[in-house]
């Protein structure tokens, strides 16, 4: 291709004012359209160079028109979530009951006490009701709360135990997802790893010996095992016992428990401990998150003995990673709900909870009204997962439909669609869960359905 050919490659002031491109003018701005437009002509000119055609005006604007449309589309945007899994990383885990949108609503346009003491008009405790009532609802003694859980382990393992031993069984040296690895975490802390045990079995006497070899460790440290199991020739060494070992040789029990289950989940099926359980077991500090089994808004927390709370809230991390004013009143909100014992007001316990009968008998109803739209649905049941890095494994049984058509095809209409919808597929089949489907999104779901299959 030739300097003189190359030239040919539209300008950029005339595919900016395309007239195709009025909408994402007046979406993005000007100025975000001619970057578009620049990078379009960036993208034309290799292209030219390798031997590709010179496009005209109309066809570099129909690619700015794609870039613009691409970069709209990855905001976050509500969707639907009839993958059956209640907390969805990807999907932004919990989502929030009533109680906490009309909270998060009233505060958000306004100023808030958030840091003042209305009863003396000095700067009060940030997050001092949510620490309060989490303190209450888990037994422990005291309560700090931050950005999400992850934080939560770093300030604590920094706080608490930087420059010194910290003792981790080898199988609990996990990786969660989104980069947290425990090892990693605790090398940033500033605490020293010392591992013990296997991949699959550790024994108190593991500990006892590390203690031994380790005169100046500051604590052992365990980990929830929340997003895997392991079955067969296992050993973990009981909670109690662990606490007893730590108690007899003055080193502080720290837990990463993950889920911070509220309420007892076990008579669920589903293996969550609850962070009260741990405390009463003998934790000197807990960490969870209040995103996951908790059913909150992003956020992590940190439950113990007041003393060491106290040397986490001190510590100079504690500030960087402080949990955001609008998240802080959502969870307000939701510890409110479990104060006052009404649990349906959060909505991913409420999708935990719901009865088999009354899920088989939406999906139902779903499938019978697709079959009145002319779509083959078929009733299904299933078994979905509560996700988030919670109870790995657990089957969450549940109902739902399978779409008859090209899975491939009709679940990228779904996810492409307004709303988008977030189907299952398994074993080529689109299947749309009950247990996840919010209440008040069964008749957008049937739309959105009948567009992607009918189109
Ligand atoms: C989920 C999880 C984390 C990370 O919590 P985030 O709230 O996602 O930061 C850490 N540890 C365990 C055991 C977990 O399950």
């Amino acid at each position: 291709m030739s300097q003189a050919e190359l030239r040919g490659i539209p300008r950029v002031d005339r595919v900016a004012g395309h007239p195709s491109l009025e909408e994402a003018r007046r979406t993005l701005g000007t100025d975000a359209v001619t970057s578009l437009v620049r990078r379009a002509i960036g993208e034309a000119r290799e292209r030219a160079r390798e031997g590709a055609a010179i496009p005209s005006v109309d066809d570099v604007a129909a690619r700015v028109a794609e870039l613009a449309g691409k970069m709209l589309r990855a905001r976050a945007r509500s969707v639907i979530n009839a993958t059956g899994v209640v907390l969805h990383t990807n999907l932004g885990r919990a989502p929030l009951g009533a109680r906490a949108v009309e909270a998060v609503a009233a505060s958000a346009g306004r100023y808030t006490s958030i840091e003042i003491d209305l009863d003396t008009g000095r700067r009060g405790r940030r997050g001092a009701f949510a620490e309060d009532a989490l303190a209450e609802l888990t037994g422990a003694e005291a309560a700090l709360v931050v950005n999400n859980n992850a934080a939560a382990v770093l300030l604590m393992l920094s706080s608490l135990a930087a420059g010194r031993p910290v003792v981790v069984s080898r199988g609990e040296l996990v990786e969660i997802g989104g980069g947290f690895r425990v090892p990693e975490v605790m090398e940033r802390s500033g605490a020293r790893l010392v591992e013990v045990g296997t991949t699959n079995r550790t024994r108190p006497s593991d500990y006892a010996r590390a203690l031994d070899a380790h005169p100046d460790a500051a604590a052992i440290l365990r980990v929830h095992q929340g997003n895997f199991r392991q079955v067969g020739f296992v050993e973990r060494p009981d909670h109690r016992e662990l606490s007893a070992l730590a108690r007899e040789r003055g080193v502080m029990l720290l837990e990463d428990l993950g889920g911070g289950a509220l309420v007892d989940l076990e008579k669920l099926g589903l293996s969550e401990p609850t962070v009260a359980a741990s405390v009463a077991a003998g934790s000197d500090v807990v960490c969870f998150s209040t995103d996951k089994v908790l059913g909150g808004p992003q956020g992590g927390a940190i439950v113990g003995r007041s003393a060491l709370v106290a040397r986490c809230r001190r510590d100079p991390l504690a500030r960087a990673l402080r949990l955001g004013r609008l998240p802080l009143v959502a969870l307000e909100a939701t510890l409110s709900a479990y104060l006052e014992g009404d649990l349906d007001a959060v909505p991913a316990l409420a999708a935990m909870r719901a009865p088999l009968d009354a899920l088989e008998a939406r999906a139902r109803r779903w499938c019978d009204a697709l079959s009145d739209r002319g779509i083959a649905a078929s009733l299904v049941e299933l078994s979905g997962a509560v996700g988030g890095g919670a109870c790995a494994e657990d089957p969450l049984p549940s109902w739902g439909v399978a779409i008859e058509g090209d899975p491939s095809l009709i679940a990228e209409r779904l996810r492409k669609g307004a709303p988008p919808v977030l189907p299952r597929v398994q074993s080529g089949r689109v299947l749309l869960d009950a247990r996840t489907v919010l209440p008040g999104e069964d008749e957008p779901l049937l739309d959105a359905v009948t567009r992607a299959v009918s189109r």
